[in-house]
């Protein structure tokens, strides 16, 4: 018998594992990783894409089916995705197939698609001389359109600004009508070195230089390294991956950059936009990096593995750098390089802590009410106003008011189908729950007992209203998701601003990282606190992220800046070490307290969450699961321990009661033997109770 070609396929369903079928003789040889497929599955057939060779025994071959045919000529995608996807649904436990189909470019995914043919003519619009996104306040579509491309740096193709603000390619059409914008067709073309120069610094600092060289003769070496590059907000770490990529560039290779925060990608395309067209793996740690749906990776750890493979240079960048990767630079595992003061020698903002319980309110009648504004903050924000400077409002809680209580019986206005309270919104005029989208009337009683509901806590809408009454003749604008509901808005609101046309902004972390706005001179944390208490063992880390990353906003133009933060627990180490800057001795007493607790980056986790409709039986099954993990543990010598079950933090979510378990284990390998029992477990699992596996989880709720 001849020999038989043996395939290794991932199959587009929710199923576990790398699937053999046999490969017919038309298609010997011709298969590549990562190419389409269909092959029968069950009793029919499915979408599949070939991994590789396979090898099996010949008694198995016999039961072997044949692959159906191939769906595509060449793969979609490259191989090295399709091995970094393999990689990436093993750590994370994800169905290969799923995983690929999830990566895939849209319309691929499902049924058999014609080839995408490349267009080699692109549109691109030019913002003509003179045109102002101002002028065009009874077009707010068109005016959005026209500040993406100034916020770019003037021209844009037409697919991306259509893809920034869905829409746009109706309101280019008619920004040219008024000779706003020029729209051009042209062959797709490179960038060339003669763009390269605009805002582009003669001198880079010592620091800065020391960095870049570091990062290019690695990028020359053609071998994987790892970098963090670590420094103070404002050093010019953004100046560094432009050189980066310039150098990638002018030696014929290509850089991906990773952007933390969705709010900030129209200004960082328009700094890499004037430099060149855009194309080195830049990555910022951050908790946004983890998804946490389907396949939970996280796009930091995901990164630095395709380095790996691919035997490329990655660089992670912060001012506030995450304990796992800090601790996998005292490993030696990525080299650190420091930026230790900002760019012009210009100072680190000055940081001031308010103690919120000094500042209560002398009137009985308020007590309730947290002070949104100090009267320190209060003079601070007028003196900046006075100076003709900008101030940022930090809050991270959006609509007006959180709980609304009953001022009777205390009974507090919460969602029906999660654990959670509703949040009043004066726009529209409703209670809404944030985790469900659950919106309502507000109520003008309580149900129980028809008392009078008390509107309790601060949200981003109640302080525009206090702020707009304070401050009558400044420009207020607020950010958040309420407000930024499009990428219209949220581009028209974050140009206006640098175009000094607000004067406070007021928002949520959307607000928090990587903006330049020089004008910034204040920025005013209005509640630490929430941070400080959220349940999570990275709550500590969280709240001196948040707030060095918000804080490192102000003083970054010729200005030096300012940091207020309130708060009711003055003394917390996170918010004592900010003030100093001190982010080494924060990592230190922090690791420490990891180290001493056994989590992460001394320990790997797992959360295990289950959920289900019926409460009684999702919690019977979450005991179940850990009975049967518990009876399979490594002997205790291994250091594997099993936290819970209990309810998870939030009981409730859409109708769905939620329980957790912790796997902790002193590396991953410890923990695939635990996992495998609880992937047997999903697969007797009824279709009413799910079981989500979270490796590396980046959130405890
Ligand atoms: P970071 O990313 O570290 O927060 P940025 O890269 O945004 O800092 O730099 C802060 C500001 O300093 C930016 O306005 C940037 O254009 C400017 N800048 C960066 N490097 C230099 C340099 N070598 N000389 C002058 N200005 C610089
Ligand atoms: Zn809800």
């Amino acid at each position: 018998m001849a020999e038989l070609l043996l395939a290794a396929v991932a199959v587009g369903r929710p199923v576990r594992g790398e699937f053999t079928y046999l490969v017919p003789e038309q298609l010997a040889g011709r298969l590549l990783p990562g190419q389409r497929i269909r092959v029968p599955f069950g009793r029919g057939s499915a979408l599949g894409f070939y991994l590789g060779p396979a090898k099996e025994t010949s008694a198995e071959a016999m039961r072997l089916k044949p692959i159906e045919r191939e769906l595509e000529r060449e793969p979609s995608l490259p191989p090295d995705l399709v091995s970094l996807l393999r990689f990436a649904a093993g750590h994370y436990r994800y169905p290969l197939g799923e995983a690929i189909r999830t990566a895939l470019p849209p319309g691929l995914s499902g049924k058999d698609a014609h080839e995408e043919v490349q267009p080699e003519i692109e549109v691109v619009a030019h913002a003509l001389p003179g045109a102002d996104p101002a002028t065009l306040s009874n077009a707010p579509a068109q005016s959005a359109a026209l500040s993406y491309l100034l916020a770019v740096g003037g021209s844009a193709a037409l697919t991306e600004v259509v893809h920034a603000i869905p829409g746009a390619r109706e309101s280019l059409k008619r920004l040219e009508k008024r000779r706003l914008v020029r729209l051009e067709r042209r062959e797709v073309q490179l960038p060339t070195s003669a763009d390269w120069d605009q805002g582009r610094p003669g001198r880079l600092t010592d620091e800065q230089q020391a960095a870049v060289a570091a990062i290019t003769s690695a990028i020359d070496s053609a071998t994987f390294s790892a970098f963090l590059l670590h420094g103070v907000t404002g050093s010019g770490k953004t100046e560094v991956y432009l050189r980066a990529v310039e150098h990638a560039l002018a030696t014929d290779r290509g850089g991906l950059i990773l952007v933390p925060e969705i709010a900030l990608t129209p200004q960082l395309v328009g700094r890499f936009r004037s430099r060149f067209g855009a194309q080195v793996a830049v990555l910022e740690h951050d908790p946004s990096f983890k998804q946490e749906e389907k396949l939970r990776y996280h796009a930091r750890d995901l990164a630095v593995t395709r380095a790996q493979q691919l035997g490329v240079t990655v660089v992670l960048g912060s001012a506030t750098p995450s304990l796992e990767t800090l601790e996998n630079a005292q490993r030696g595992r990525y080299r650190k390089l420091e930026l230790h003061s900002r760019v012009d020698d210009r100072p680190l903002p000055q940081v001031s802590l308010i103690d919120l319980r000094l500042e209560r309110p002398k009137d009985p009648a308020r007590l309730t009410e947290p002070p949104l504004l100090s009267p320190p903050l209060f003079v601070a924000i007028e003196e900046v106003l006075g100076r003709g400077q900008q101030a940022i409002l930090f809050l991270n809680r959006r609509g007006h008011s959180p709980f609304l209580i009953c001022e009777v019986c205390g009974t507090s206005l919460r969602c029906a189908s999660c654990d959670v309270c509703l949040t009043h919104h004066l726009s529209p005029g409703r209670v809404i729950c944030h985790y469900c989208g659950f919106a309502t009337s507000v109520p003008s009683r309580c149900a129980e007992c028809r008392g009078p509901l008390l509107r309790l806590g601060v949200g981003t809408e109640r302080v525009e209203a206090e702020v707009a009454e304070r401050f009558r003749t400044a420009r207020v604008a607020r950010l958040d998701r309420d407000s930024a509901s499009s990428a219209q808005k949220l581009t028209s609101i974050l140009t206006a601003f640098a175009r000094r046309e607000i004067d406070i902004l007021l928002g949520t972390q959307m607000i928090a990282k990587g903006h330049d706005f020089p004008g910034v001179t204040l920025v005013c944390v209005l509640m630490a606190d929430s941070s400080l208490a959220f349940p999570d063992f990275r709550a500590a880390e969280r709240t001196f992220q948040l707030l060095t990353q918000v804080g490192g906003r102000a003083g970054r133009g010729a200005d030096a800046g300012r940091v207020m933060v309130q708060t009711y627990n003055p003394d917390a180490e996170p918010l004592q070490r900010m003030l100093v800057h001190d982010f080494d001795g924060f990592a230190r007493a922090e690791l420490k307290w990891r180290k001493a607790m056994a989590y992460p980056p001394f320990t790997r986790l797992v959360a295990l969450r289950i959920e289900g409709l019926d409460p009684e039986e999702t919690k019977s099954r979450a005991t179940e699961l850990a009975k049967r993990l518990a009876r399979k543990l490594p002997p205790p010598s291994w250091g594997v321990r099993l936290l819970g079950p209990a309810p998870a933090p939030i009981r409730k979510l859409k109708g769905k009661t939620r329980w957790q378990m912790l796997l902790k284990g002193p590396s991953h390998a410890s923990l695939a033997g635990p996992l495998s029992v609880v992937e047997a477990f999903l697969d007797e699992l009824p279709a009413s109770v799910k079981v989500a596996i979270d490796v590396d989880p980046a959130a405890m709720l």
